[in-house]
């Protein structure tokens, strides 16, 4: 690489999980990198996300980074699912741990980045006027970090506060003696509504489609518990990597239809019990691709929900029946059934009473008026494209790779997409990281990516890009990975769905349903036939 033409080798954009990880690893091999994130601190995800209840549903020995032993021998968690205060941190400490804070540059939202043909170098536009140039534009945006409001008529004319989960003030919201709404039953909804009930005078929790959720089991860990788990970091992580998702639980392989119907209510009561993810990712194989399995189990935890919910009638009505279970992310939770036993909680069914406007004083819905002092929209997000879209960004030819990826996005293993040259989409489309335990999955990424920024120093190449034939067969086989799975038509932000935005309303291919350890198999043969499919100058 030539080192006189541009400012920066690398700039990444994003200080989150991803981002930390990248900055370290491109430091360590000597580029002159920098970092830009929007907001005034490390975090990403577990920056902005600050709503009550905020925490993991991987377990936090399971989450932490795995490339320092010093740091996993120094670092204790003290929850099996760490909170957001707890994970934000361990960011932190992360970052002045191998002192990374100052290569990153705190409230620089980017606005832009084109590519100029002519000097082959990324030209990076800030909000505040000023310019970056860079050979390598490497974005570490998050997959959930564009925020979408619901679509209802009013929304500016409320008089009250209100805001999306993710904007949850930093100062906190006293909710004591307030009225207070929450539209949204996902998975972010699932961890603030029993919190909220718990201090609020009234909470009204307005559900479109109820999620099938179960619950996390959260626990503390003591000092020799983390002695314990520290002793087994090894295993742990090896673990992780021979599972699809990059949890701790893993497929169970036996034959569903030799067991009885005693052995299966055994081991998924043993899972209900367990703590984790166990219940979706660690069931049998067939619940989780056939829908006659699936249906048998997903009765099972129907009837948790019937034990867990006094009111029959509320009961039915957080059952879900447009899909089976683990069809849609499924939410961890606690207590969250049992919010709904509680007199100061009311749920309404927006299928029977849909929200016809936001009103100066609170909502209206088809039945009646209903008064907040406080709106939380719990809508989620544009998922896994959205934060690209929010960037103007420019490839070859002035082409924006939001014109690029209208109709879904196109992308060579997920990392590159043509025409955008020395660009590297962590964490971006088609990638395996955004379906697994996320730190899981961008090690893997930033692994790669580090690997092949050696090859191009290593063989003088100056820039990269993803071949027609490679980018075409790929963005295939992610669309096949989707069609091995039952589910991969029902509406939800893995599908690419989101009904509060124009041209959502239908399949995207976002994710790459392959299962990690194939990922990982297929992008390191990649790199050891000489990046195979990528065409260097
Ligand atoms: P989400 O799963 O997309 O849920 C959004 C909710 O808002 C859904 O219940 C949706 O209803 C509802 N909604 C959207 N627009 C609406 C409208 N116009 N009117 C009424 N209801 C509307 O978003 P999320 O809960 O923020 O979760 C997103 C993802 O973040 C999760 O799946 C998970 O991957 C991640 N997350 C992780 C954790 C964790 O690690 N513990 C915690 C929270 C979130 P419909 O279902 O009908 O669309």
């Amino acid at each position: 690489m030539n080192k006189d033409s541009f400012e920066h080798d690398v700039v990444i954009i994003g200080a989150g999980v991803c981002g930390i990880y990248m900055l370290y690893r491109a430091r360590e091999i000597g580029l002159r990198v920098t970092l830009v994130e929007k907001g005034d601190g490390p975090g990403g995800t577990w920056y902005w996300n600050r709503y009550p209840g905020a925490r993991f549903d991987s377990e936090s020995y399971s989450y932490g980074y795995s490339f320092s032993k010093d740091l996993l021998a120094e670092w204790n968690w003290t929850e099996r699912f760490a909170s957001q205060p707890e994970t934000l941190r361990y960011l932190n400490h992360v970052v002045d741990r191998f002192d990374l804070r100052q290569g990153m540059q705190f409230g620089r939202c980017v606005k832009a980045a084109r590519f100029d043909e002519a000097t082959k170098c990324w030209h990076i536009l800030l909000e505040d006027g000023d310019e970056l140039r860079t050979r390598f534009l490497i974005t570490a945006i998050g997959m959930l970090s564009a925020p979408t409001l619901p679509r209802i008529d009013g929304l500016d004319t409320f008089g009250g506060e209100s805001f999306h989960t993710y904007h949850w003030p930093r100062e906190g919201v006293d909710l004591d003696g307030k009225s207070v709404a929450v539209i949204g039953t996902g998975a972010t909804a699932v961890q603030l509504i029993p919190e909220v009930a718990k201090i609020a005078r009234h909470l009204t929790v307005f559900q479109r489609r109820p999620n099938w959720c179960a619950p996390l089991h959260n626990g503390t860990l003591d000092v020799d518990e983390m002695a314990q788990i520290k002793e087994q970091y090894e295993e742990i992580f090896a673990r992780c990597a021979r599972t699809p998702s990059g949890f701790l639980h893993g497929p169970d392989r036996r034959d569903f239809d030799s067991l009885s119907v005693q052995e299966k209510e055994e081991f998924w009561e043993n899972l209900y019990q367990s703590p984790g993810f166990g219940k979706w990712l660690g069931n049998f194989v067939k619940v989780l691709v056939d829908p006659s399995a699936n249906a048998e189990y997903s009765e099972f935890i129907a009837a948790k929900i019937r034990e867990r919910v006094h009111d029959q009638k509320v009961a039915l009505k957080l059952i879900p029946i447009d899909h089976g279970f683990g069809s849609r992310r499924v939410p961890l939770e606690t207590d969250y059934y049992e919010a709904f036993n509680r007199d100061n909680v009311e749920l309404i069914d927006l299928n029977e009473t849909p929200i016809e406007r936001i009103l100066k004083t609170g909502i209206q819905t088809s039945e009646r008026e209903f008064e907040f002092d406080l709106i939380v929209y719990a809508t989620g997000f544009d998922a896994i494209t959205g934060s690209f879209d929010r960037i103007d960004i420019k490839g070859k030819g002035s082409r924006t790779l939001r014109e690029k990826w209208i109709d879904g996005p196109q992308t060579y293993l997920g990392l590159q997409t043509r025409g955008f040259p020395n660009l590297f989409t962590l964490a971006g489309p088609q990638s395996a990281s955004v379906g697994t335990n996320f730190p899981r999955g961008i090690e893997d990424a930033v692994d790669w990516t580090i690997r092949m920024l050696k090859y191009m120093r290593v063989h003088g190449y100056h820039h990269v890009e993803a071949s027609l034939n490679a980018e075409e067969a790929w963005t295939a086989h992610v669309k096949e990975s989707y069609e091995a799975f039952w589910f991969h038509e029902v509406k939800s932000w893995f599908n690419g769905y989101n009904s509060n935005l124009d041209g959502h309303d239908r399949v995207r291919h976002l994710v790459y349903f392959g299962g990690a350890p194939e990922y990982r198999t297929r992008i390191n043969e990649i790199a050891s036939r000489d990046y195979e499919g990528f065409e260097f100058v």
